[in-house]
């Protein structure tokens, strides 16, 4: 019970598991969930080494009963929950036009549907327990919108408006806080591999971005953990963009469709 813990979203990869590998290091315990078992299980045997322990939750976020049962498992393990991060996406480039009706479906319900059902069934935890608690959400470098991705570009804004109205009416009823992270392009991940499928398209995006390269797994890491933290005590509905400044330039995903012939 003396150790705090997060739950993070898709935690059995990318992002979401170098959150997750940070908050163990800190000797948080941290919770894990996501659709594949066996990658939440080898992201555990992987990062429990380094000091808190970890729980592997199989779930689909879409699923709000699963969103329950994900609390009910996290309490019955480790007694709380101080932070929520919803990190678990799914993404990939296509012609507007071309987007199919499940397509378009599976996105916006695993991005925005996701991020509601889970924070609500936390905060309704926080809320019976009177525990003040924090989320943090992980959106995308792309205020005005992003070409090639409309269903993501679509579920990432309305987040952002989720954040928001939350941390105002949360903050204000129980000093929940809510903000979000906008990461960059963060190497190693499979939103790289997706959103830049040749060479030419990661280093045209490169050269685009202000400071000519993309983030590190430990530099969303360690501002999700600074969120998490009590000197971040003040900072309640912002929107931070980890990027290099990539969101004041635009990257047209659609000029990448060559390199992977989808949507056609
Ligand atoms: P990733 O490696 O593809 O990880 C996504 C994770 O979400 C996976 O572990 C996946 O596991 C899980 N997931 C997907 N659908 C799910 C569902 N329905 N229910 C539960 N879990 C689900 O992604 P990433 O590239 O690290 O990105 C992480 C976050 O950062 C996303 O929100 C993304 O939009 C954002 N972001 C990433 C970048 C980047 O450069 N990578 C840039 C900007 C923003 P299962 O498939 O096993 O469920």
């Amino acid at each position: 019970m003396d150790r705090k813990v997060v739950i993070i979203t898709g935690g059995g990869s990318g992002i979401g598991r170098g959150m997750a590998e940070k908050y163990v290091q800190e000797g948080w315990n941290v919770v894990i969930a996501g659709r594949t078992l066996e990658k939440l299980e080898q992201t555990k045997r992987d990062i429990e080494q380094f000091g808190g322990q970890v729980l592997t939750v199989q779930m689909d976020v879409r699923d709000p009963e699963m969103a329950e049962r994900m609390v009910k498992e996290t309490k019955e393990a480790f007694g709380r929950i101080d932070v929520l991060i919803n990190n678990a996406a799914g993404n990939f480039i296509v012609n507007a036009e071309d987007l199919t009706v499940n397509g378009w479906k599976a996105v916006v319900e695993i991005v925005l549907y996701g991020t509601w059902f889970c924070s609500q069934a936390v905060a309704k935890d926080w809320i019976r327990d009177e525990k003040v608690g924090s989320i943090i959400n992980i959106v995308a470098p792309w205020p005005g919108g992003a070409p090639g991705v409309v269903h993501s570009a679509s579920a990432k804004a309305g987040v952002q408006a989720m954040s928001k109205t939350l941390a105002v009416e949360w903050g204000k009823k129980y000093s929940i806080r809510v903000n979000c992270i906008a990461p960059g392009g963060i190497d190693g991940t499979e939103g790289v591999d997706k959103l830049y499928p040749s060479e030419k398209s990661y280093q045209d995006a490169v050269d685009k971005v202000p400071l000519k390269r993309f983030g590190k797994l430990e530099e969303v890491a360690s501002l999700a953990y600074f969120l998490s933290s009590d000197n971040a005590g003040y900072i309640n509905g912002e929107c931070i963009y980890l990027d290099a400044g990539e969101h004041l330039v635009q990257i047209d995903y659609l000029s990448h469709l060559e390199n992977i012939n989808i949507g056609k």
